[in-house]
């Protein structure tokens, strides 16, 4: 769907430079992969923000917030409407109360989880140690209810600020929102759409002692490093782990599919539940390795993998 002339003056005369019409995203994902998106925008105030949701959801263009692509497959024909991008207008992450044991903070949805685990290591707090290592925006991370298998952001996320499509805001409490394996709903979906925006969250960490959190962001970052392809681009880990038995991974290597190739995507040799982009993958050979996978893993084990990555476009 190509924007309209009406459409695409509104954004310039918005954004200025901060619109870039048929961008391609493999610029903007961790796969590398991925066609135009109509229009990249990169509000920098939160009103402008407000602005594009509001008018974009009322007249019908398509719009999606997209962190760090972290998590992401955009298919080769690329995305209709807008992607909105946070990083420029929801930086900040700070404590908002540290009179008692727990200790609370606030972080902004542009603002990378990373920079929310160093805040709480330097501040000697803990609680975001099941975080450490993983890439992408704190918007990001609450959406895909990131994690591992030393807890997740419902442990430690007290409220979450929602941009309804109608522009209204509002401070959902944690029990108006609902966490699952890497899912999040919000009970008031007033649109029926998901075209809600997450605009940051408040966290609820505890005092604890600096040296130790510091030693283990370390030893975590460390075993990261030897567990995962992190050299390669890639969109993490592309299925959920089955609710019981084997993981993910476990089952595709057992299936004898670590180093199968389509085209550029390859199935990790480190970690069989990393899809690798050597370097000329397209979004169309790694579906079509994600469907090899899914098959051989079917047919081995009578397991149904269902992915965790998230796939957009046409
Ligand atoms: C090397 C590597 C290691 C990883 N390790 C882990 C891990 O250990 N555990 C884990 O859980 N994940 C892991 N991931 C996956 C990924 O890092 C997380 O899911 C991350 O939280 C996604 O954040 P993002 O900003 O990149 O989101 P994106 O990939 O940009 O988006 C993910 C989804 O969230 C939506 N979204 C993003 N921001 C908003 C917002 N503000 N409002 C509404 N919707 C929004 C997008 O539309 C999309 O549907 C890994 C990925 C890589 C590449």
């Amino acid at each position: 769907m190509a924007l309209n002339p009406q459409t695409r003056s509104w954004l310039r005369t918005l954004l200025d430079d901060r619109v870039l019409f048929d961008e391609p995203m493999s610029r903007h994902t961790w796969f590398r992969v991925g066609g135009p998106a109509d229009a990249y925008v990169v509000p920098e105030r939160t009103a402008d923000l407000v602005e594009l949701v509001r008018r974009a959801a009322s007249e019908g263009i398509p719009y999606r917030i997209v962190g760090d692509g972290t998590n992401l497959l955009v298919r080769d024909a690329g995305v209709d409407g807008l992607v909105i991008v946070l990083r420029a207008c929801l930086r900040e992450v700070a404590v908002t109360d540290r009179s008692g044991e727990t200790v609370w903070v606030t972080a902004m949805a542009g603002a990378r989880l990373q920079r929310l685990c160093r805040f709480a290591a330097e501040h000697g707090l803990e609680g975001m140690h099941f975080a450490v290592g993983i890439p992408g925006t704190i918007g990001g991370s609450v959406v895909m209810n990131a994690g591992t298998s030393a807890g997740c952001m419902a442990d430690v996320v007290d409220t979450v600020t929602i941009l309804f499509p109608d522009g209204a805001t509002k401070v959902l409490p944690r029990e108006q929102v609902r966490f699952g394996y890497r899912k999040f709903s919000i009970q008031e979906d007033r649109s029926g759409s998901e075209g809600w925006v997450v605009l940051g969250g408040g966290f609820r960490l505890r005092r604890g002692d600096p040296d130790r959190i510091q030693k283990r962001v370390i030893a975590l970052l460390e075993r990261r490093k030897a567990t995962q392809p992190l050299q390669e681009p890639s969109g993490g880990c592309f299925f959920k782990n089955p609710s019981s038995g084997p993981s993910a991974g476990e089952l595709i290597d057992r299936a004898g599919l670590k180093g199968s190739r389509i085209g550029g995507a390859v199935v990790s040799a480190v970690h069989a539940n990393f899809i690798v982009n050597s370097g000329s993958a397209t979004a169309a050979d790694i579906l079509r390795l994600r469907d090899r996978i899914r098959e051989a893993v079917s047919k081995r084990f009578g397991v149904d993998l269902e992915e965790e990555v998230k796939i957009i476009g046409r």
